[in-house]
C-alpha cells in the first residue's frame, strides 16, 4: 500500500487530473471524504501547508506540494520530481512609485511566509521586522503596516490592482512530488514506478 497526500486548494484539480491520467481512471474525492482508496493506493486530501508534515511523519509515503510551501516548512523529505504545475513566484513587493528605503535601521515586511522572508534578508544582512499575516498581504504597505511584502504572485494582477510592484523574485515555485525518506527506501520499487509514470506525463505535457 502506498499513501499519497494531495493538496486541497488551487492546484488540487491539476494534481487530481495528473493522477487520473496516470491511473487511466476517473478520479474524485466525493461526499467530503478525505481518503480515497484505489487499487493499492490510498489518497489523502489535506491542506497544502500540511502535506510536508504528513510526509515527514510518514502518515503518507508520497505527497504533492508547492516548492514555496516546502521551503517555508523546511522539513526533511526527498524531493522527487517537479510536476510543472501550479507555477508561481514568491516575490518581494512594495508600493508602485516608491523604492524600499534600505537606509532605515529595520525594514517592516508583511508576509504569510516568515521563514522564506527571514532567510532571504539574513543572507543580505538586512535587519527586518517580519509581520506575519494570514491573508490580504497586499493591503499592508497601502495602510502603512509594512514597508514591503513577501507574497506569492501568479498572474501579478492582484499586486497591480493594488498599486504594488515586484521588486525582486525570491523563488520560482511549482508543485513537487515528495517522498518520506524511510518510505523511499522501503517502497523504492513502487515509488519509482509512480515517479516514472508521472515523469512521462510531465515531459509530454
Ligand atoms: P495573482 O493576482 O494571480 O498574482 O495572485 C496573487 C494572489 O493569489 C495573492 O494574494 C497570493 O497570495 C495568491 N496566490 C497566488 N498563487 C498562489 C499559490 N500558488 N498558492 C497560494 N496563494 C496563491
Amino acid at each position: 500500500m502506498i499513501t499519497i497526500a494531495l493538496p486541497k486548494g488551487r492546484i488540487a484539480d491539476d494534481v487530481l487530473d495528473l493522477f487520473a491520467r496516470m491511473f487511466d481512471c476517473n478520479f474524485a474525492f466525493v461526499n467530503r471524504k478525505l481518503i480515497l482508496q484505489y487499487d493499492n493506493f490510498r489518497f489523502l486530501l489535506v491542506r497544502s501547508q500540511d502535506v510536508p508534515i504528513y510526509v515527514s511523519y510518514q502518515a503518507a509515503d508520497l505527497g504533492v506540494v508547492g516548492l514555496d510551501v516546502l521551503e517555508e516548512t523546511g522539513v526533511d523529505i526527498v524531493r522527487l520530481l517537479d510536476l510543472k504545475i501550479g507555477q508561481c513566484r514568491v516575490v518581494l513587493g512594495s508600493k508602485m512609485n516608491e523604492n524600499i528605503n534600505y537606509d532605515k535601521p529595520q525594514i517592516k515586511i508583511a508576509t504569510k511566509m516568515p521563514n522564506i522572508t527571514r532567510n532571504f534578508f539574513s543572507k543580505r544582512a538586512i535587519a527586518t521586522d517580519i509581520i506575519k499575516l494570514y491573508g490580504s498581504i497586499e493591503l499592508a504597505p497601502l495602510v502603512g503596516l509594512s514597508d514591503a511584502i513577501v507574497d506569492i504572485v501568479e498572474t501579478g494582477n492582484t499586486m497591480k490592482e493594488n498599486s504594488l510592484k515586484v521588486d525582486e523574485v525570491i523563488l520560482e515555485s511549482s508543485a513537487y512530488l515528495i517522498a518520506n525518506r524511510n518510505s523511499f527506501y522501503s517502497k523504492k520499487c513502487d515509488i519509482l514506478d509512480i515517479y516514472n509514470k508521472l515523469k512521462i506525463l510531465v515531459d509530454t505535457n
